[in-house]
């Protein structure tokens, strides 16, 4: 799990142009909208991520008729995401040190959107241990691993905002899955309608593997269609070697996508090197959908084109021998009120 709430560094406090009382606050590469001499550089502050459920606690009351959600918003010109507080919310006790986590001991959880009827299925069981499930950690937290590894060449996907699901063929078993949960076989479920509809069961076996494959179920009922497409369609982004607890590079990915028949996520770059500036790869985030040219699309995801061993525990995120970050469109947030 990313964390949502830590404690983190001031970085920079700079002036916001016509405003007075706000100024903006750098805090890792998030950039972000604070009271006027409420923080100097260096403090350490607790911060939590925009998608931040927070708990109805009273000094969480403000945030009230905003859901208790933390968004991305515009004040003044400036775009802000996330919040920062005074390590004073954190219990008596708690240990101070940057970059150190918080969100269990606050109570914050990660903001899920509602499932649509048409996704949520009959639970069969839990989501299988054999495979990861789908997640992107941002960019903005990852600036020494992109420090460490600028110049690796990577490709960008476009980040569609549907609901992930998974596919799997283990032992002879074949399973659908939505994004926590595997799902018993029925007429109505979208997960099991796509399954039929792509002949993925047959697809997988041909394989004569344990298998699975990810991608992101969109169009019709879901997160409003905002490409506005017709029915519904997967697109995948994985493919996971079960046995070998592994996902398959780029090229053996495409490779397998492409025998299958099998449609994957836009691909908008297949080389590019990594740069080091979380501002450069949000501004490449910036840009309209590849699937509807007039609306913007959700963001990009950014992985190495091949498999690039970290040093274990180097990063908790990114064991499994590869680089793999989301960067959000801002004005997709902004527009989609995100
Ligand atoms: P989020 O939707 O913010 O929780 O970000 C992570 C999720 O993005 C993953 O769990 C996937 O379901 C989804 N996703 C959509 N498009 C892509 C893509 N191109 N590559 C990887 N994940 C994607
Ligand atoms: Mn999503």
């Amino acid at each position: 799990m990313r964390n949502l709430a830590s404690i983190q560094r001031i970085k920079a406090l700079e002036p916001i142009e016509n405003a007075d009382a706000i100024e903006k606050a750098t805090v890792l590469g998030w950039q972000l909208v604070v009271k006027k001499g409420e923080f100097k550089v260096d403090d350490l502050i607790v911060y939590c991520e925009i998608d931040s459920l927070l708990p109805d606690r009273p000094e969480f009351e403000f945030l009230k008729p905003r859901g208790m959600r933390i968004r991305t918003i515009r004040l003044r010109g400036q775009i802000s995401q996330g919040i920062c507080f005074q390590l004073s919310v954190l219990p008596p006790g708690f240990e101070i040190a940057e970059g150190m986590d918080c969100t269990e001991t606050l109570g914050v959880e990660k903001y899920e959107p509602p499932m649509p009827a048409c996704l949520s299925g009959i639970a069969k069981g839990p989501f299988p241990s054999f495979i990861p499930k789908t997640d992107e950690t941002r960019v903005q937290v990852l600036q020494e691993l992109i420090d460490v590894f600028k110049g690796t060449k990577c490709y960008i996907t476009e980040k569609l905002d549907g609901s992930s699901g998974t596919y799997f063929l283990n032992r002879g078993e074949f399973g659908v899955c939505s994004r926590n949960l595997e799902l018993l076989e029925d007429e109505e479920n979208s997960f099991w309608k796509v399954a039929r509809q792509l002949d993925l069961e047959n697809k997988l076996r041909s394989l004569n593997k344990n298998i699975a494959v990810q991608g992101e179920l969109i169009g019709e009922g879901i997160q409003d269609n905002k490409l506005r497409l017709r029915g519904q369609t997967m697109r995948f982004f994985n493919a996971f070697d079960i046995d070998r607890y592994e996902y398959l590079n780029f090229e053996q990915f495409t490779g397998l996508m492409n025998q299958l028949e099998l449609p994957t996520v836009p691909i908008i770059e297949t080389d590019y090197e990594l740069e080091a500036d979380i501002g450069a790869i949000i501004s490449r985030a910036t840009v309209k959908s590849k699937m509807c040219q007039d609306v913007w699309a959700e963001g990009i995801v950014i992985r190495n084109q091949t498999e690039k061993k970290t040093a274990p525990g180097m990063y908790q995120d990114f064991n499994m021998s590869r680089i793999s970050f989301k960067a959000i469109n801002p004005e997709f947030l902004l527009k989609y009120g995100e």
